[in-house]
């Protein structure tokens, strides 16, 4: 009998690029067929034949409570009566930047967007604006949307300045984008001994969680953040996954490093679109209406996105919820890297928070190039042995995964039964 995703998907691709919205969902890399999702509730969704699957996608990190929390549907509910969108100021905005500025202290003031794309790139105008400088600095590996300068891999040669990573993006943006190994503390070092006094800012997910989940090490933030008060750059960290995720305060809370500017997204939209950007009052006051660093959204502070926010806000301060998500998921890791054991499996995994990587490897990667040297083949197998158990993994090797609050002990349990099996068929 022919799926209703193969069917879906069949007519996606006549009326969409590739049958899908975004790249990563069409199972390019492992194969087969994306699932068209129909609905979800708690740890689970449902595809298009009405398959249920455990999720640890959670959209990508958003879903944090789980899907369709009663509470966030309720709160955005009463807010779509209201009014879908004003185009000027509400309250629910002020609450939604006052809460951000007090869980994340090293920010005075937050700009909200829609996405997490718009975020970095506005924070990086911003850098520009403010430090008169063009230069930015990135890591091969991290991920912060694709405005066009952020679209930049290593280029070779001595002064390691992008190359673009897309058609369309021009060489004269991707020149002023340089591209550095992640943790390698000597190597920005060198650089900024070089540049470092035309840097306007170092862009960084200081948990990575696209190039699957690498942390950073104390002492690669710790150079990064001296180099940058030294040399006069911003220090933006990209917390849009991290952020909310890996602990109540972000990846900054948790290495006791405060960033000059803060980009988040995912967490703090609780499934409906919203981001932010933020910094001292004084680096802020040079954005449009105050100054001259021009920005500006249709439907930034959307009302209904806003309450979907705040209500998810809320719930992840709940007395014990980081402790008790962190160590579910840390059971989670620690369960399937057993399973794999057990088969003789090549294989380890990591969490930090609710993030969670799967690495086909012997040993957990510490930088991209040991990332990329994981064993796609064996982890495409894992996926679709997975997939077939009712188990959806992120359709990629590189990408990190997520749990929710409720993926309880049962679900935790179902998860590192179902590995168990399927890594002995990988045998
Ligand atoms: N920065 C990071 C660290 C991300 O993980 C992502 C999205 N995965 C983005 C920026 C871009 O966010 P969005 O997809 O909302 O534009």
């Amino acid at each position: 009998m022919t799926s209703n995703n193969d069917i879906l998907f069949e007519r996606a691709q006549r009326s969409t690029p590739g049958g899908v919205n975004s790249p990563v969902r069409a199972f390019r890399s492992v194969g087969g067929t994306p699932r068209f999702i129909s609905r979800a509730a708690g740890p689970y969704f449902w595809d298009a034949d009405d398959r249920r699957y455990i999720d640890y996608i959670g959209s990508w990190g958003p879903a944090i409570v789980g899907h369709a929390h009663p509470a966030v549907v309720k709160a955005v509910q009463e807010a779509a009566e209201r009014g879908l969108s004003f185009g000027a100021p509400t309250e629910g905005e002020v609450l939604m930047a006052e809460e951000l500025c007090r869980l994340v202290p090293s920010m005075e003031q937050v700009r909200l967007v829609s996405s997490g794309t718009e975020a970095a790139m506005s924070a990086l105008r911003l850098a520009r604006g403010v430090t008169g400088r063009d230069l930015v600095i990135k890591f091969e590996g991290c991920y912060h949307g694709h405005a066009d300068s952020l679209l930049v891999k290593a280029g070779s040669g001595m002064l390691t300045f992008g190359n673009p990573t897309s058609a369309g993006v021009p060489e004269d943006f991707a020149r002023h984008t340089m591209v550095l190994d992640y943790n390698d503390a000597q190597q920005l070092e060198e650089t900024f001994a070089r540049v470092g006094d035309r840097v306007a800012c170092v862009i960084v997910e200081p948990v990575a969680g696209n190039m699957n989940l690498l942390p950073a090490t104390p002492e690669f933030l710790q150079t990064m953040r001296d180099l940058c008060t030294k040399y006069g750059a911003l220090l933006a960290f990209d917390e849009v996954m991290s952020g909310f995720r890996v602990a109540l305060g972000g990846a900054q809370s948790l290495y006791g490093i405060a960033p000059d500017m803060t980009v988040l997204g995912k967490v703090i939209g609780g499934g409906l679109p919203v981001a932010a950007f933020g910094a001292s009052a004084a680096v802020m006051k040079h954005l449009a209406p105050l100054g001259g660093v021009y920005q500006a959204g249709t439907l930034s502070g959307n009302p209904v996105a806003v309450a979907a926010g705040m209500t998810t806000l809320k719930l992840v301060q709940a007395p014990g919820f980081y402790e008790a998500l962190s160590a579910q998921t840390a059971r989670m890791a620690a369960g399937i890297g057993d399973a794999a054991r057990e088969a003789g499996v090549p294989f380890c995994a990591n969490s930090v928070g609710g993030m969670f990587g799967l690495y086909f490897t012997a040993d957990v990667p510490r930088n991209y190039a040991e990332m990329m040297k994981c064993d796609k083949a064996a982890f495409n197998a894992f996926f679709h042995a997975m997939l077939d158990a009712g188990v959806y993994l992120a359709p990629s090797a590189f990408e990190a995964g997520f749990v929710s609050a409720q993926h309880d002990d049962a679900v935790i349990d179902a998860t590192i039964d179902a590995a168990r099996q399927a890594f002995a068929t990988l045998r």
